[in-house]
């Protein structure tokens, strides 16, 4: 059953390539999460169950690596990787043979410790000797082998890689941000690296994160191979993600030709690089040519300029958001820039504008280093233009903007009478976090939307197919065909129906805590601040938000409508009663009862069960051996409890 499991999210997760369909995948899951559930002492580490289960941290411990993760010598001209290459040659004496071609990654490096073919251990690179231990958070990014396959696997090995965020996800991300007004990612890499330091696993476990592994740091005694290619091979069977493009290069002009040739494809890649990677194949030879201080001498960098241009700032616009927030886009005079055309860039907000003293007509510096979107990095020359000011209305509906008292955004406050914000929200609502609903893209929402056929989204599982038929683009088979995955979109899950509902500032996140408080749509709307305000990590705003929300009839009407008309989803754990309603436990120590089935007493009676002790801990159950967060207990105040006494409240 594990192995099933295991299997096929190989296929979906490292291959690309499934076997079998999300839903059938996910009842295998189900199925293999019941028989554990029932069967606790089956489970093991590895099982692909426990990928999100470790504990949420207060701080990072740091590790060894047990062979140093070096940085690499770093090269701008095929200049200079040719003198490299002769430096190479001279001092062994002999011509050091194929080399190796890869992809470097823009993301975070990664060190993964397995131990008779089972990840034990995931850090950060650190300073190249000792890192930070990232398990927990690790074991939840879905391409990483929890344990590894196949034959020959050494006794212990470390594997090295680096974990990313494809564009696509980074972008769809910053969208969010925006919209919700919170700090924005400045890159996918800084975005893969904020994630992976997330104190608590379940956060991380939401975020898109990929791995492509790439070497093989230290290994037992036991694996040895001859090339640095065997062991890419070798990675590629033991199931880790490998990336495709590797290549054997004979000289250095065959280097100067893979560097170009990535060079062209590089805006087109899905994920960020910011250079090329080339090694001595044989590993004998790297071995001979060893180490200088720091850096290996068998390696070496290329990474390509990055790319400034001026251009002139003709515009901006102001484009409108889901929730109504107003982002300034700038329109810029053409230009290219690392080989693509480049003719708008993001602004963020009015007060990026002012900072800069950016005018109409004003020269400025673009740059596209690391970044997706390109960025004004600079005002070179402001000119005599006319000023840009902030609209005071809506360019989509003409309503008076408002600024809300502690935002540096702009608002247009008609919702879904806006035509922008309707369109963004339904987009929105269709989206994968959302309900999911395929052929629901920008273009056929737009198109649905024109033809009147929806005003809010729930219309959207009233459409019918005599309707559907009469529009442009849109066949007879294409309308069955989108009305199926409207009809199949409409078994959802609970925290995914909360994020659908469009209320500001309420991501998946926030969806999934609210989820897990509030167990029905009627406990939902109903919810008061002090409920909603209770819940650890809600913050005061995101409660006012929520009871704003639900205080407008349209859309608590809308909210039952969506249920009435079909949308439904699994019923979530419901407490059996409520002595302890109200009460935030946290767990620590060694306790005879397993920790889930305790964890499984509380939830029943109504407490919330937390991973680290804040103030808003009400108890703390402390078995053998509790450490630090006794301690903070103990410092705040929170009633604690042993084991003798939990048993006798539950008695
Ligand atoms: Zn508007």
């Amino acid at each position: 059953m594990r192995e099933a499991v295991r299997y096929h999210a190989y296929r979906y997760f490292v291959l690309d390539d499934p076997e079998i369909t999300d839903a059938e995948y996910d009842a295998l899951y189900d199925q293999l999460l019941a028989i554990e559930r029932d069967n606790p002492a089956l489970i093991t580490p590895d099982s692909p169950t426990q990928r999100v289960g470790g504990e949420p941290l207060n701080a990072f411990q740091s590790v060894d690596h047990r062979a140093p993760m070096l940085s690499l010598g770093k090269c701008s001209t095929i200049e200079e990787v040719e003198a490299w290459l002769r430096r190479c040659g001279s001092d062994l004496d002999r011509d050091v043979g194929d080399l190796m071609c890869e992809l470097k990654f823009d993301g975070v490096a990664v060190n993964l410790l397995y131990e008779n073919g089972v990840l034990v251990q995931a850090a950060t690179r650190g300073d190249g000797t000792t890192g930070e231990l990232i398990t927990a958070n690790v074991k939840t990014i879905q391409s990483v082998p929890l344990r590894l396959m196949g034959e020959g696997i050494p006794n212990w090995v470390e594997i090295r890689g680096e974990i990313y965020i494809k564009i696509a996800d980074f972008e769809s991300y910053n969208a969010r941000a925006v919209e919700k007004g919170e700090r924005l990612f400045v890159s996918p890499r800084n975005s893969a690296a904020g994630s992976l330091r997330q104190k608590d696993p379940a956060m991380t476990a939401m975020r898109p994160l990929s791995l492509f592994c790439y070497s093989v740091g230290g290994h037992s005694n036991d694996y040895e191979p001859q090339t640095h290619e065997e062991t890419i091979e070798d990675l590629r069977r033991w199931g880790c993600r490998v990336n495709e493009y590797p290549t054997k290069c004979a000289n250095a002009t065959a280097c100067a030709d893979f560097i170009a040739r990535v060079g062209e494809m590089r805006d087109s890649l899905p994920y960020e690089i910011d250079g090329v990677v080339i090694k001595v194949n044989d590993l004998a030879t790297q071995r001979d040519l060893g180490f200088y201080i720091r850096q290996p001498r068998w390696a070496v960098a290329f990474k390509y300029p990055p790319v400034d241009a001026r251009t002139q700032l003709k515009d901006v616009d102001y484009q409108v958001g889901r929730t109504g927030a107003i982002t300034p886009v700038a329109r810029l005079e053409p230009v290219q820039i690392d080989r693509v055309t480049v003719s708008n860039a993001t602004l963020h907000n009015q007060d990026e504008i002012e900072r800069l003293g950016l005018r109409k007509g004003s020269t400025v510096m673009l740059r596209r280093a690391g970044d997706v979107i390109p960025k004004i990095v600079a005002n070179l020359e402001t000119g005599d233009g006319p000023e840009i000011k902030a609209p005071e209305c809506c360019p989509s509906c003409g309503t008076k903007l408002t600024r809300g008292e502690d935002e540096t955004i702009l608002r247009c406050p008609a919702q879904l009478a806006c035509p922008a914000q309707l369109q963004n929200a339904v987009i929105y609502f269709c989206s994968r976090e959302c309900l999911d609903i395929r052929g629901m893209g920008t273009k056929r929402v737009e198109q649905l939307l024109e033809a009147g056929l929806i005003k809010r989204n729930s219309d959207i599982f009233t459409l019918q197919q005599d309707v559907l038929v009469k529009l442009e683009r849109l066949g007879e088979k294409s309308a069955q065909a989108l009305l199926d995955a409207i009809e199949s979109a409409k078994e959802t899950t609970y925290p995914r129906f909360i994020n659908s509902l469009g209320i500001r500032n309420i991501g998946e996140d926030t969806s999934t805590l609210l989820a897990d408080r509030f167990p029905t749509l009627e406990d939902l709307i109903n919810a008061g601040y002090d409920a909603l305000n209770a819940i650890e990590n809600i913050a005061g705003t995101i409660a006012q938000n929520v009871l704003d929300f639900f205080a407008i009839e349209a859309n608590r009407e809308e909210a039952r409508r969506l249920v009435a008309l079909g949308v439904r989803w699994p019923k979530r754990e419901t407490p059996t009663s409520l002595e302890l309603a109200d009460q935030i436990w946290v767990l620590t120590g060694k306790t005879s009862r397993p920790r889930a089935e305790v964890k499984a007493m509380l939830v029943a009676r109504g407490a919330k069960v937390s991973g680290s002790v804040s103030k808003n801990t009400t108890h703390v159950f402390a078995g053998e051996n509790a450490g630090s967060k006794l301690a903070k207990a103990q410092e705040l105040g929170v009633r604690i409890l042993d084991e003798t006494e939990f048993n006798a409240l539950f008695s």
